[in-house]
């Protein structure tokens, strides 16, 4: 293997690449292993608040508690597991576990965050509804969250797969929105329910007036378009103040809780005062 500085050198590692290839190899063997025994998996549910301050759904994420070197984000082995193709057996393992936990919350829709790489199996959607009718999960209560990412791919039939899903009974949801390329190109030619405001801007509430105008602008878009709009990353009350006045129907962040696991989740539910909004059904209300 060439050595950095070297004169002739025509493929330069440096210490610092080698390190990153080891890192590479250890997920990928060790999250082979995790996925084979289920060790050290968890999927853990963070609520999503509707405007009325009630739960309305979770977004499953998902956990990787590493034998030795402890917690490991999903930043960091997600790509991986996209790169050696593990997504797929990953991906359809976190589906399973959240249709299962999501029995216990029969009034809230549960989110599970899809990867490119895994509309790229032929298989993909059958493989989908599959998964929901053994857990005997309704799919109507199941939205899939897929990142502008996904529509670049356009001779993946992954537009046919996204439309077939729909058929099927599932929310789409573009997550991290206005982060991507062409957002509004995608938005009108493909059928989404949700976009998901990508937290950066959210965030940068209160700081200037700019991403305060990116946020009246997607939720106004939303809003012509009769989409539901979330905002992620909220860490505020005047973040919270802010968006809910720009008329975002659903938040998401810290400030209401983080990810927490089925057990925790169930049992926050029964421990939140029970609101009655005309019009709607009683629901846990977190505000
Ligand atoms: P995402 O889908 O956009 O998920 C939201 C991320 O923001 C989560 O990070 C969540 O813990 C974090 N978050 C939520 N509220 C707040 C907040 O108020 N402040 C801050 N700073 N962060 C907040 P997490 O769990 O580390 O996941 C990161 C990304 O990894 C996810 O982004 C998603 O793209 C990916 N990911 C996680 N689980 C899965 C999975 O099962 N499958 C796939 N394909 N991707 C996943
Ligand atoms: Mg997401
Ligand atoms: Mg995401
Ligand atoms: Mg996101």
């Amino acid at each position: 293997r060439a050595k950095a500085g070297g004169r002739n050198c025509y493929c330069c590692f440096t210490p610092e690449m080698d390190e990153t290839i080891a890192v590479h190899r250890m997920i990928e063997e060790d999250l082979r292993h995790a996925l084979a025994t289920g060790e050290g998996l968890e999927v853990v549910y963070q609520p999503q608040i509707g405007s009325a301050g009630a739960v309305v759904g979770v977004e499953a994420l998902a956990r990787w508690q590493h034998p030795t070197h402890g917690h490991i984000p999903p930043s960091q082995f997600i790509p991986v597991a996209e790169q050696t193709g593990l997504i797929v057996p990953f991906g359809e393992w976190v589906l399973r576990q959240a249709c299962s936990a999501s029995r216990r919350w029969p009034d809230l829709y549960v989110s599970v965050n899809l990867s490119p790489v895994q509309f790229r199996v032929a298989s993909f959607v059958d493989r989908v509804v599959a998964i929901v009718q053994e857990t005997g999960c309704d799919p109507r209560r199941v939205e899939l969250e897929v990142t502008e990412s996904v529509l670049l791919d356009e001779n993946s039939g992954t537009i046919a797969a996204l439309r077939r899903l729909r058929h099927a009974g599932f929310r789409i949801a573009l997550d991290d929105f206005g982060t991507g390329y062409s957002s509004l190109g995608y938005l009108h030619r493909f059928e989404v329910d949700k976009i998901k405001i990508d937290r950066s801007f959210t965030q940068s509430l209160g700081q200037g007036s700019k991403a305060a105008a990116v946020v009246h602008a997607i939720v106004a878009l939303g809003r012509a378009m009769s989409l539901t709009v979330t905002a992620e990353g909220v860490e505020t009350d005047t973040q919270k103040n802010f968006l809910h006045t720009a008329g975002c129907n659903e938040m998401q962040g810290f400030l209401f809780s983080k990810a927490v696991s089925a057990e925790k989740l169930t049992q926050m539910l029964s421990q939140l005062p029970i609101t009655e909004t005309a019009g709607a059904k009683p629901a846990r209300s977190m505000v």
